[in-house]
């Protein structure tokens, strides 16, 4: 962090300022110029709030140099982490994990057709909602227990490992015995009591970037994750608000590079909820490898136009199997096979 002072700070203020920054625990490089003195921070910075500094003053500016994560931080951690579930590999080079299944949990009948369909096609793990996060308290809230015990039957009949949402730090517990990857939704991205407890696990945590959050905010909440203890961290790029209507959000694919550069975390994209409609899965889902993605968590419904939740962007099973097609042969371009 670079602290830039006032010209005409005295030495007296200056040496009071370094005295108050050394306080923290901090070494400090001190650099005289002409006009202005210029402080270099040295040390673990994220305890020091930029704005508590320019409450002094004689502080005209202060930078920060560093990110505030640290271990989600690709400068720490050069190599790229894998997060290993069933024979999944997410994250690992050359590969590409595909999550596949309903919104939500309907019937029995339904998520094992759903399993055993999106299997064939080549899924990896079989994603579906059992606890909804519905913006109207009168919409359907999902099957909840009797939802987890279903998507644990369409494991048991078809080995798919289940991706599921949790909303509320009560129920770690039960995800972290039944569930294989416990979903963190776009609106929880930011319930740090939940990010929390979920830490302590050891299992792995899908993190959807929040409804209006920058890639900042994202990796500070999976910074929540990793703090506590938990290296298994899957980052999940699911559009954000921005002012355009036509979609349901906007699929921010530049932040797919970006983080890929910024963190070694394995990071995947949602075209269901970035885009709201089935017709545009298709083409996101092949940017999103071009753009280097390590996967895809996709909605896909056996009667979308009968779903109980976000039909009109599930796609039927046999658009996904057309879509896992097209997939192959893009990732032949782009050197990532579906594993
Ligand atoms: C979901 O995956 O069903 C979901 C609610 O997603 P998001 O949190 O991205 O809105
Ligand atoms: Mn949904």
């Amino acid at each position: 962090m670079v602290v830039i002072l006032k010209p005409k700070t005295s030495e007296e203020d200056v040496t009071k300022i370094i005295s108050y920054v050394e306080d923290m625990g901090l070494d400090v490089m001190v650099n005289k110029g002409v006009d202005c003195t210029v402080l270099g921070l040295l040390g673990d910075t994220s305890r020091i709030d930029p704005d508590t500094l320019m409450l002094n003053v004689h502080v005209d500016r202060v930078m920060r140099i560093a990110e505030p994560f640290k271990k989600a931080s690709r400068k720490f951690h050069p190599e790229p982490t894998i997060v290993k579930v069933g024979g999944a590999e997410i994250g690992k080079e050359g590969t590409f994990t595909v999550i596949a299944g309903p919104c939500s949990v309907e019937t029995e009948e339904q998520i094992i057709h759903v399993a055993e369909s999106v299997k064939n096609s080549g899924a990896a793990l079989l994603r579906g909602g059992a606890f909804k996060p519905r913006t109207s308290p009168y919409s359907f809230q999902g099957l909840e227990l009797e939802g987890l015990r279903l998507l644990k039957e369409a494991r048991e009949k078809t080995g798919l490992p289940i991706v599921t949402e949790i909303m509320s730090p009560k129920m770690v517990e039960v995800f972290e015995k039944d569930v294989d990857i416990i979903q963190v939704g776009a609106r929880n991205m930011q319930n740090f009591d939940l990010l929390k407890e979920l830490g302590k696990t050891s299992k792995p945590i899908l993190l959807k970037r929040g409804l209006s959050a920058t890639i900042e905010e994202w990796l500070m909440s999976a910074e929540y994750i990793l703090a506590e203890g938990n290296p298994n961290v899957i980052l999940c790029e699911r559009g954000i608000r921005t002012f355009e209507t036509y979609t349901r959000n906007t699929l921010d694919l530049s932040a797919i590079p970006a983080v890929k550069r910024l963190s070694h975390l394995p990071v995947i994209v949602d075209p269901s909820h970035s885009a709201g409609m089935s017709w545009m899965v298709e083409p996101l889902s092949l940017a999103a490898m071009a753009v280097g993605a390590d996967g895809l968590i996709v909605e896909v419904h056996n009667n979308p136009a009968k779903a109980w939740c976000d039909g009109a962007q599930s796609l039927n099973e046999s658009q996904f199997d057309s879509l896992m097609k097209k997939m192959r042969a893009i990732g032949k371009h782009v050197d990532k096979e579906i594993v």
